[in-house]
C-alpha cells in the first residue's frame, strides 16, 4: 500500500487525479477500522492531514463553510450558536478521541445511513463543495447520498467544504441506542425550524437505505402553521396537528429488521423523536422573545 502525503490542496488533487482508486485519508476513524479489519486494502492512502484549509471553518451571512475535516469537538465547541443541530449530533458521535479526529466530511464521505451528521445537515440545509481538477461543483445534501454507503462524489473528486445554512431558529437533534454514548444509531432524528422562511425541515438516519427528509410530513406542517397562523400568533401546536406530522415522518421511514432494531421499533421511535423535538423547537421559538401579535 502506497502512502500519499499531499501538502496542498492543488497537490492532494493532482493525487486523486493520477490515481482514482486512493482512499482519502482524513480523521481515520472509519478508514484504519477498514483497513485494520481488513475489510479494504486500497493500493494507495491518500493522507490529507497536512492540508490546512480541510480544517478551517468561517462563518458568512448566511452560511457556515466548514472544512470537511473540521472535528467534531471543534463544531461543538465553536459552532453551537450557528449550527447547534449539528453540535447537538456531533455530542451523540462515539467518545472524545474519536470526535477530536472525525469530521463531517469523513461522515459525508463513508456516507452510512448511521452517520450523525446527516440528519442535521438535511434539517439545516446543507451543499457539498466537492473539487477535482476538472473543477467544482456544489451539490445539494439531498442529492448527495445515492445508496447504502454510497454518495454523489466522482472517482476523482475529494470533498473540500460543507456550506451549512446558519440556524435562524431552533433545532433539534436525537439518536436512539442501547446505552449513551459509543453507540451507532438504531434510529436518529434531526429538526430545524426556519422561521425566515417560514419552514420546518427535517433528516432521518439509520431508518432507510440512505439519510432523508420527510418531505410529506413537512409540507403537512408547513401547511398547518401557516393556515393556523401559527408563525405569528406563537400558540401552541395542537396535539393533532403534532401527531400527523409524527406519524407522517413514521411512515417517510423505510428500515430494516437488523441486529441494533426491527423496522417496526425504528418507524415507531421516529415518530416518537418528530413529535418530542417538535415540542422542544416550538417551545423554543415561542419563547425566543418575538413580538406575539394576537397570541392568547
Ligand atoms: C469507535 C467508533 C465509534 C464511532 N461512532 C460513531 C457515531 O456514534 N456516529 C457516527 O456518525 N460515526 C461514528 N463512527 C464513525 C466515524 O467516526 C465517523 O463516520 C467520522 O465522521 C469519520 O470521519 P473521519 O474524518 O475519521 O473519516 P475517515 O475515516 O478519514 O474517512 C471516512 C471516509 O470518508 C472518505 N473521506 C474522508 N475525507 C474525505 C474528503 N475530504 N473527500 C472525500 N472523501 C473523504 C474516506 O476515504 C473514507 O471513505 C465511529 C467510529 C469508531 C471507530
Amino acid at each position: 500500500m502506497d502512502f500519499l502525503r499531499p501538502a496542498s490542496w492543488e497537490e492532494a488533487l493532482a493525487a486523486k487525479a493520477e490515481h482514482p482508486t486512493a482512499v482519502p485519508l482524513s480523521g481515520g476513524t472509519d478508514v484504519m477500522v477498514e483497513i485494520n479489519f481488513d475489510h479494504r486494502r486500497p493500493e494507495y492512502l491518500l493522507d490529507l492531514n497536512r492540508i490546512e484549509l480541510l480544517r478551517e471553518w468561517e462563518v458568512g451571512e448566511e452560511n457556515v463553510r466548514l472544512g470537511a475535516a473540521v472535528p467534531y469537538t471543534q463544531i461543538m465547541e465553536n459552532l453551537r450558536a450557528e449550527l447547534p443541530g449539528l453540535a447537538l449530533a456531533s455530542h451523540t458521535v462515539a467518545s472524545p478521541q474519536i470526535r477530536n479526529r472525525g469530521g463531517v466530511g469523513g461522515n459525508l464521505g463513508t456516507a452510512s445511513p448511521a452517520g450523525d451528521a446527516h440528519p442535521a445537515l438535511l434539517a439545516a440545509g446543507a451543499e457539498v463543495e466537492v473539487e477535482s481538477v476538472r473543477g467544482s461543483r456544489f451539490i445539494p445534501i439531498d442529492e448527495f447520498y445515492t445508496g447504502v454507503k454510497r454518495n454523489a462524489l466522482q472517482p476523482d473528486e475529494l470533498i473540500k467544504t460543507v456550506h451549512i445554512k446558519k440556524a435562524d431558529g431552533p433545532q433539534q437533534y436525537s439518536k436512539v441506542g442501547t446505552r449513551n454514548a459509543m453507540v451507532i444509531a438504531v434510529c436518529a432524528f434531526g429538526l430545524a425550524l426556519h422561521p425566515e422562511t417560514r419552514t420546518v425541515r427535517t433528516g432521518i438516519g439509520s431508518a432507510a437505505p440512505t439519510p432523508i427528509r420527510a418531505k410529506e410530513a413537512e409540507a403537512f406542517l408547513n401547511a398547518a402553521l401557516e393556515e393556523g397562523g401559527f408563525w405569528d400568533n406563537g400558540k401552541i401546536i395542537t396535539p393533532s396537528i403534532a401527531k400527523q406530522f409524527a406519524d407522517l415522518c413514521s411512515g417517510a421511514a423505510n428500515p430494516i429488521d437488523d441486529v441494533r432494531g426491527t423496522a417496526k421499533y425504528r418507524r415507531h421511535a421516529v415518530g416518537i423523536m418528530a413529535r418530542r423535538q417538535l415540542g422542544w423547537t416550538w417551545e423554543q421559538y415561542r419563547g425566543s422573545g418575538r413580538t406575539l401579535e394576537g397570541a392568547a
